[in-house]
């Protein structure tokens, strides 16, 4: 018979894992409980007004028209030992080859008061959906004069810059449509992704607008009291109009249940296939996976996509996968019309993914204007053509 291969999560990695594997001949099931797919890039301009969420929320037909077989449930557990994924409608389904696109899951148990219950009134807003138009109403809703929160943890989390490009478009927002508030950003480390470009930019724009305090001044958020709706830090206690709460993140908890976490809680892979290491015949990729020096971005997990695909489809077919190469770019925004970016190659070395000597790029500190206009340009179109490759 065919070998089955099923794909869990219909997510960055997962769609492009389905695609590829469906465009090399195999047969492939794809399992998301949603109908409809909201992006985490470009939810940050969503939240500052600057397009509605419908502008980056996808269905699946256009993944159904590529050949891939989309199911619409949550897989509830893996058997690893007899290839088989339960549904929630309890239903199973076998596989010859799993690959799990999970994401992340959210440590609700990290920061005390900051639980599932509170992000329903205090939102992180990092997975995208009703959570991102939660935080765009409490903004647009917030009186001029306002004090805007939001906490980011310490790493690993998915999308390392992705706070301060948050951070950057609320001041935009608050400059020029609420000019008596600001936005505070309580960080739990004392350097970040793309600092010098993101601090020059804030320097420029948002020197009224934008504060960041760091671990070292007391920066970590220590407890959230949902019901006060105030946050405490070693630098104090806040009471801001608006909180964002950005918690720590594991893998979600079916790669825990499932036996694919190490002590991180992140899923061991190895780097030419990314089967794992815990479980074979399972393929972790994206954001749950432990992909070295890759970041936990959407990019990286789309490359990782190809590269997993292309390994399963050689171990079906008995060949030895290739040793590949990995790319990311992840632009950022400081301002719509104000863009930056870091890049990437990537290589396996012995049993991790290493940047490729010389590979890595970062927009340089003194661009005139014009350049940072065109990297915000640059960045739309890398989501346009994204989204389309995978949903269209
Ligand atoms: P996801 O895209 O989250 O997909 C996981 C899917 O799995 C979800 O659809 C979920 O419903 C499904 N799922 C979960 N559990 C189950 C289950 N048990 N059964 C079935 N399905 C399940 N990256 C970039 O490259 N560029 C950017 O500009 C960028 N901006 C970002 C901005 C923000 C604010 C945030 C939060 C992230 C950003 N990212 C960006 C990162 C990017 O969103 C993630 O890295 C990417 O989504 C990871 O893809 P994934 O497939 O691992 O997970």
């Amino acid at each position: 018979a065919a070998p089955r291969v099923v794909v869990v999560g219909g997510g960055f990695g997962g769609v492009a894992a389905a695609r590829a594997l469906a465009r090399g001949g195999i047969t492939v099931t794809l399992i998301e409980p949603a109908t409809a797919y909201a992006t985490c890039p470009s939810s940050n301009a969503v939240i500052a007004g600057l397009r509605p969420l419908s502008s980056i929320t996808f269905g699946y037909d256009g993944v159904r028209r590529a050949g891939v077989t989309v199911i619409h449930d949550t897989v509830t557990a893996i058997d690893p030992a007899a290839r088989r994924v339960r549904l929630a409608d309890g239903g199973s389904l076998a596989y010859d080859r799993l690959v799990v696109s999970t994401g992340i899951g959210l440590r609700f148990d990290a920061i005390p008061g900051y639980d599932e219950a509170a992000a329903a009134t205090i939102p992180h807003a990092w997975k995208a959906g009703a959570q991102t138009a939660l935080l765009a109403r409490q903004i647009e809703a917030m009186d001029d004069g306002g004090l805007v929160a939001l906490t980011v943890p310490a790493l690993p989390y998915r999308c390392p810059p992705g706070p301060y490009e948050r951070a950057s478009l609320i001041a935009h927002l608050l400059k020029t449509r609420k000019p008596r508030s600001k936005v505070i950003v309580l960080d739990a480390k004392d350097s970040f992704s793309k600092q010098p470009l993101f601090q020059a930019a804030w320097t420029a724009l948002y020197p009224d607008h934008l504060e960041w305090v760091p671990l070292a001044q007391g920066g970590a958020v220590e407890a959230v009291d949902a019901a006060a709706r105030t946050l405490r830090t070693g630098a104090g206690v806040f009471r801001p109009a608006v909180i964002n709460v950005i918690p720590p993140q594991t893998a979600p908890a079916l790669c825990l249940a499932a036996g694919l976490t190490n002590a991180s809680r992140w899923c061991p892979v190895d780097p030419v296939t990314f089967e794992s290491t815990l479980q074979p015949g399972i393929h972790v990729i994206g954001d749950a996976a432990i992909a070295g020096a890759m970041p936990k971005s959407a990019f990286a997990a789309y490359s990782q996509a190809q590269v997993c695909a292309r390994g399963v489809t050689d171990l079906l077919e008995g060949r030895t996968p290739p040793d590949p190469r990995l790319i990311n770019v992840c632009y950022s925004l400081a301002a719509p019309d104000y863009g930056f970016s870091i890049a990437g190659v990537y290589q396996p070395e012995w049993d991790r993914l290493v940047t490729v000597p010389g590979s890595d790029g970062l927009s340089p500190d003194d661009a005139p204007p014009e350049v940072r206009a065109r990297e915000a340009k640059l960045g739309r179109s890398w989501y346009d053509g994204m989204t389309r490759q995978l949903f269209g």
